[in-house]
C-alpha cells in the first residue's frame, strides 16, 4: 500500500533524476507539498516524514489546517512549518495572508503587493512573494501577460515589507510534449531576463505532478506537488 512516506520519496526520486539529467543538483529543486482538500493528518504524517512546506489554494481552509496542525504537532513544531499561497488572491483575504503565509505565488496585481507589504506585520520576515505569469496567453487564466511582468516586478521588488523572489507558472496541460516544454521554457526566459536587468530573483516556481520532470530540465526551482504524494483529490473545486 502506499504511504505518504513512500510517495514523498518517490517524488523526492522523481525530482533526483531529472535534475540529475540536466545536469543540476539534487538540491536546487525545493519541493513544496500541495495538500489542498487533504485533512490535517494527512500533512502531518508528510511532516513525519520530513515535509515541512505545503501548498494550500484556499485561504480559509488553509488558516483551518494550520490551526488543527498546530494541536495535533505542537506550537513548537506547527512554527517550524513553511505555508505557501498558491491559489488566487482577493484583496480582502490579503490581510490574513499577510499575518499565516511565508510565501504568495500568486501575485498578479500591485493593489494586492501594495496590501500584502502594509499588512505584513513587523515581527514576521518579510513575505516572499512570486508573480504568477500567464504563461498559456488563455484569457480565462489568471496571471499577469509576459509582456507586463517586468514594470510589475519592479514595482514590487521596492516594497518595504515584500522579498520578490521570482516567478511562477501554471502552464495549460498539453498532449503536446514540445508545447508544454515551451511554455516552461517561455517562463525560464522572462526569469533570465529579470535577472539580466538587475532583479535578484532565485525562485522559478513550475511544474506540478504530471509534469515535474520537463519542469525542472526547463530549470524549475520549486515544483508544487499535490497528487504524487497525497494521492487523488476527492472533489476538486475548480481551479481559480
Ligand atoms: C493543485 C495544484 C498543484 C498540484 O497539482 P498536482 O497535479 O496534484 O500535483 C500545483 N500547483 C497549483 C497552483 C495547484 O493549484
Amino acid at each position: 500500500m502506499a504511504t505518504i512516506a513512500g510517495n514523498l520519496q518517490a517524488v523526492k526520486s522523481r525530482i533526483s533524476a531529472a535534475a540529475t539529467r540536466a545536469g543540476r543538483r539534487p538540491d536546487s529543486v525545493y519541493l513544496i507539498a500541495v495538500s489542498k482538500t487533504h485533512p490535517a493528518a494527512l500533512l502531518a504524517q508528510a511532516h513525519a516524514a520530513g515535509q515541512s512546506a505545503f501548498g494550500e489554494n484556499y485561504v480559509q481552509e488553509a488558516v483551518e489546517k494550520m490551526d488543527a496542525l498546530a494541536r495535533l504537532l505542537g506550537p513548537e513544531a506547527a512554527r517550524g512549518l513553511e505555508w505557501h499561497l498558491i491559489g488566487p488572491l482577493q484583496s480582502n483575504k490579503t490581510r490574513v495572508v499577510a499575518e499565516r503565509f511565508a510565501w504568495v505565488h500568486t501575485v498578479d496585481r500591485e493593489k494586492i503587493a501594495r496590501r500584502l507589504s502594509e499588512q505584513r506585520p513587523a515581527d514576521l520576515a518579510p513575505l516572499k512573494v512570486l508573480i504568477q505569469v500567464n504563461v498559456s496567453g488563455e484569457a480565462t487564466k489568471s496571471g499577469v501577460a509576459p509582456g507586463d511582468v517586468a514594470p510589475l516586478a519592479r514595482t514590487l521588488a521596492v516594497m518595504p515589507r515584500l522579498e520578490l523572489r521570482g516567478l511562477m507558472g501554471i502552464p495549460e496541460p498539453s498532449d503536446d510534449a514540445a508545447v508544454q516544454r515551451l511554455r516552461f521554457r517561455a517562463l525560464r526566459e522572462l526569469y533570465e531576463r529579470l535577472k539580466r536587468d538587475g532583479l535578484a530573483l532565485d525562485t522559478l516556481s513550475m511544474g506540478m505532478s504530471g509534469d515535474l520532470e520537463v519542469a525542472i530540465e526547463e530549470g524549475a526551482t520549486l515544483v508544487r506537488v499535490g497528487t504524487a504524494i497525497f494521492g487523488a483529490r476527492e472533489s476538486v473545486k475548480s481551479a481559480a
